[in-house]
């Protein structure tokens, strides 16, 4: 039987810090509960752009296309900060969503029990706290056209996006988070600005018309994304799954995102449309950057990019045990007071370093078996 297939890109600054662990977690896999994976390496960002002088080359973006799962570390840093536009490290992440397809983007914000200390908001509003936000990645306002920053009619200049919603576009993100929450809590909370944007009524009407076609099971609500800001810090244990636009999106998750802590904690998933076999082409990675700052130190929490993989079990190679697996096991580290300096809670803490981090997960899964 073949292997499933994983591209990984470390990238740059923290990136193949964090990913040294994410390896170790996958040999784990393969030595202990007989799940191999055929890995191969690759640059991506800053580091591609080294090499190569662009940010991901053709090669390696064909592999990704070919590959069950991506990856990916962090992309990014000072040192290429006054690069040209088109080869700045980020381009080639965009560059690798745009060719994978990957419009529909899964944030959890997910509270682990020993964490709920951590989170700015009172622990009893986010203990057990378990959501999940559906952001469209490819289209809105971060691509629509027109664009640009044009010279005035009055001797000044202004400044122009364009949101731009699409049906297809909309009842494909749609359909991707019926899906989730027929695997969760069975319920979905569309948010727009359908009270002041065409493109947020064409919305809500598309995403009711796949729940009522489609999923007709599945509780739908509809809120303007202001109100679901406020309510995701009101009490966010009301919401299962968000569905929402890119721009809405990039904003509610970092929101949600920081209800549960530290950025050193949260993993990503994008996904484009399911092949004939139903797995989605897919793109996993922390939600965190490059981290230049602590870059080297060995200071640098692993457990985003390994909640990443977790991911990856779950929704690339259907593992869902194993998932669970490595999500206990993180846990059971936090539980026993085991952290990265991010995670520093009492003054009598003392913070462990990367690989202290991974080796304590690993010897937890040890313990799982
Ligand atoms: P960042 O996420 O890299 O860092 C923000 C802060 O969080 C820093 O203080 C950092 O030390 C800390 N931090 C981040 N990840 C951590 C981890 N795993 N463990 C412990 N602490 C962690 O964001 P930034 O500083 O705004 O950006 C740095 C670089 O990363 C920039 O070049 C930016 O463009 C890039 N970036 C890349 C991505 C990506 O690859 N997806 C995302 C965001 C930023």
């Amino acid at each position: 039987m073949t292997k499933p297939s994983i591209l990984i890109l470390p990238g740059d600054g923290i990136g193949p810090e964090v990913m040294d662990q994410v390896i170790r977690v996958i040999d784990w896999f393969g030595s202990n509960r007989n799940l191999y994976f055929d890995i191969t390496t690759d640059l991506v960002g800053g580091a591609a752009y080294d090499k190569f002088g662009v940010p991901i080359t053709d090669e390696t973006v064909a592999k990704a296309l070919k590959v069950d799962a991506v990856l990916l570390g962090a992309v990014g840093g000072p040192k290429y900060d006054n690069l040209d536009f088109s080869v700045k490290p980020e381009r080639g992440l965009l560059r690798l969503r745009k060719e994978l397809d990957l419009f529909s983007n899964l944030r959890p914000a997910q509270c682990f029990d020993a964490l709920a200390d951590f989170s700015s908001l009172k622990k009893e509003l986010v203990a057990g706290l378990d959501i999940m936000i559906v952001r469209e990645l490819t289209s809105g306002i971060y691509f629509g056209e027109p664009r640009g920053i044009q010279e005035d009619n009055e001797g000044g200049r202004v400044g122009i996006n364009t949101q731009r919603y699409t049906t297809n576009e909309i009842r494909r993100v749609a359909r991707s988070a019926f899906e989730l929450a027929r695997k969760r809590d069975n319920r979905v909370c569309s948010m727009e600005k359908a009270n002041v944007m065409e493109s947020g009524i064409l919305w809500r009407e598309e995403v009711q018309w796949v729940h009522d076609n489609e999923y007709p099971d599945v509780e739908l609500s509809h809120m303007y994304a202001d109100a679901g800001g406020m309510q995701l810090v009101r009490a966010p244990k009301q919401f299962d799954v968000i569905v929402t636009d890119n721009l809405f999106g990039d904003m509610l998750s970092d929101v949600a995102a920081m209800l549960t802590g530290s950025l050193g904690m949260l993993p990503s998933a994008s996904l484009g449309l399911p092949d004939e076999n139903g797995k989605p082409k897919a793109l996993y990675e922390p939600v965190h950057g490059s981290a230049p700052d602590i870059e080297g130190q060995g200071k640098a929490n692993p457990i985003a990019c390994i909640l990443s993989f977790a991911m990856a079990l779950r929704y690339s190679f259907n593992e869902l045990d194993e998932a669970k697996r490595l999500e206990g096991a993180i846990d059971a580290v936090l539980a026993k007071g085991i952290r990265t300096p991010d995670l520093m809670q009492a003054e009598d803490m003392k913070p462990v370093s990367t690989t202290d981090m991974g080796d304590a997960i690993l010897e937890a899964l040890d313990g799982s078996l």
